[in-house]
């Protein structure tokens, strides 16, 4: 008989008080027994709803029943055949939109935590499994992979699964891309994703850090010079916005990716470190989506005052739903309809505020969304001495610059069909170069697809 009770098993969490001011994980996972009976929430149900939710299409309701019997590994073994990062998409994926949206159970009560089993069972598999990777015989072909992010990991674990001998080219000094640079520690701990690039390592791929391909070396090179056979670039969407207002220029004004990447990839808040922050008494930080929340919460604990700052309201935010309740319980305050007009400096170029308006909700947009308008002569100032924006990213122009035949939208984004091929013949892309900005899950997919795609590409020219 299933579990009829109509709520989650709690995750268990650190205390809002003692996280706000530390960088370990907040989500503490699910014991064995928590997990046994959150499995047998699930109805099994014959039509799948769940499947057609998960973009990676994971055989969700077989690895469930695993679960609901307690054989953890043999559910990994389920998840893994579909998925190439279980242990991070169990903790990042927005499973409330994708595939416990269509769960039968969320229908009179929660949905089965889905993306917790998920993680329970990829870290039971973590600390538990024994088995090396088997390296499979090489095919004797060369693949590139620029980028090392969800979408370049993934096309290159399943090249290198078939034999190819690859090569990932990586700008930073450490793979994983915003896995290991944007998403913070304390919701996504680095060892994790260490864990999967050694496992790509042990497989026999090759991983060259401190590579700017576009700078170091171009395409053309690595495909008529170096031997590839076939590129692929998953070099995601790193390029910040700004807002165009008065006093960005000034010290103390950084983008999240910035602010991001000196805090988890160059542990900016440890003493020592040689890639500083400015430590603020209070940050504003412009946005309302899931890098805003991270840079919020990432200020919160390096000890500033955090205010978020939002041109819509609560309903419209994009963040996730739990992200936002995490923030507002470690004390970060928010203001919505408040759109900045300029940065606010003192004599020597810091930061001393930000100017902003109070706006109200129009006629919706192309977008669904109601559109703010300025409510006229409410400006207002706000005390701060650290300005984050965080307003979006699009993809660097770097590579398709330098690389002939490479088409990109308007958007700045590579032209790619479904497999992946570029409009260049042997060069294939994926994740948020192609999409721009979007999720780990669809990286990872793009990545499956194109790998596919650059088997079939090479053989057919061998
Ligand atoms: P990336 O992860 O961006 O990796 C690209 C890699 O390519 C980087 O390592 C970069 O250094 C490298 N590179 C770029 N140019 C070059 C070059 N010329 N030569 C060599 N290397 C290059 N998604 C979720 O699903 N859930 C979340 O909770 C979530 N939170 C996020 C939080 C933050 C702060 C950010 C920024 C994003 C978040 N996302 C989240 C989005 C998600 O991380 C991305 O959609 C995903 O990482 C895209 O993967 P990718 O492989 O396409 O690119
Ligand atoms: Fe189980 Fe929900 Fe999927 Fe039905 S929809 S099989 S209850 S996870």
């Amino acid at each position: 008989m299933p579990n009829m009770r109509p709520d989650k098993n709690p995750m268990p969490h650190q205390d809002p008080q003692v996280r706000a001011g530390n960088f370990g994980e907040v989500a503490l996972g699910y014991t064995p027994e928590q997990a046994v009976d959150e499995a047998r929430r699930c109805l099994n149900c014959k039509h799948r709803p769940c499947v057609s939710g998960c973009p990676v299409r994971i055989n969700i309701p077989d690895f469930i029943a695993r679960m609901a019997q307690g054989d953890f590994e043999g559910a990994y073994q389920i998840i893994a055949q579909d998925s190439a990062l279980p242990a991070v998409c169990g903790r990042v994926c927005p499973q409330e939109n994708q595939c416990e949206a269509k769960c039968v159970r969320g229908v009179k009560g929660e949905a089965v935590a889905i993306g917790r089993l998920e993680r329970f069972a990829a870290d039971w598999h973590n600390t538990h499994a024994v088995d090396q990777p088997q390296s499979p015989a090489p095919n004797g072909h060369r693949v590139a992979v620029i980028g090392s992010g969800p979408a370049g990991l993934t096309c290159a674990g399943d090249l290198a699964k078939k034999g190819y001998d690859v090569t990932v080219f990586e700008a930073l000094h450490l793979a994983g891309g915003v896995l290991v640079y944007g998403i913070p520690e304390f919701r996504l701990p680095k060892s994790i994703v260490q864990q999967e690039v050694d496992t790509l390592k042990e497989l026999g791929v090759k991983i060259e850090t401190n590579m700017v391909v576009g700078r170091s070396v171009t395409i053309d090179e690595l495909k008529e010079e170096q031997g590839f056979e076939a590129v692929f670039i998953g070099t995601g969407a790193g390029l910040p916005k700004f807002m165009g207002i008065p006093g960005e220029n000034l010290k103390g004004v950084y983008s999240a990716n910035e602010f991001l990447t000196r805090i988890n990839l160059m542990k900016a808040y440890q003493d020592g470190s040689d890639t500083p922050i400015q430590r603020a008494r209070r940050v504003a930080v412009v946005g309302g989506g899931n890098v805003a929340m991270d840079a919020a919460r990432c200020a919160k604990r390096l000890g500033a005052e955090v205010t978020v700052v939002y041109r819509r309201s609560e309903a419209e935010l994009p963040a996730r739903v739990e992200e936002v309740h995490h923030a507002k319980q470690e004390g970060i305050e928010f203001r919505m309809l408040t759109n900045p007009t300029a940065v606010l400096g003192d004599d020597k170029g810091w930061v001393r505020g930000l100017n902003c308006v109070e706006m109200e909700l129009g006629e919706p947009d192309a977008s669904g969304r109601r559109s703010p308008v300025e409510k006229p002569g409410s400006d207002f100032e706000i005390e701060c001495d650290v300005v984050v924006m965080a307003l979006g990213t699009s993809p660097n122009p770097l590579l398709s610059a330098t690389t002939s035949g490479l088409e990109t939208t308007r958007r700045g984004c590579l032209v790619a069909d479904e497999e992946g091929a570029t409009t260049r013949p042997g060069v294939f892309a994926g994740g948020d170069a192609v999409t721009g900005a979007a999720t780990v899950i669809l990286a990872m997919g793009a990545g499956r697809k194109a790998a596919r795609a650059i088997d079939a590409y090479v053989r057919s020219k061998a």
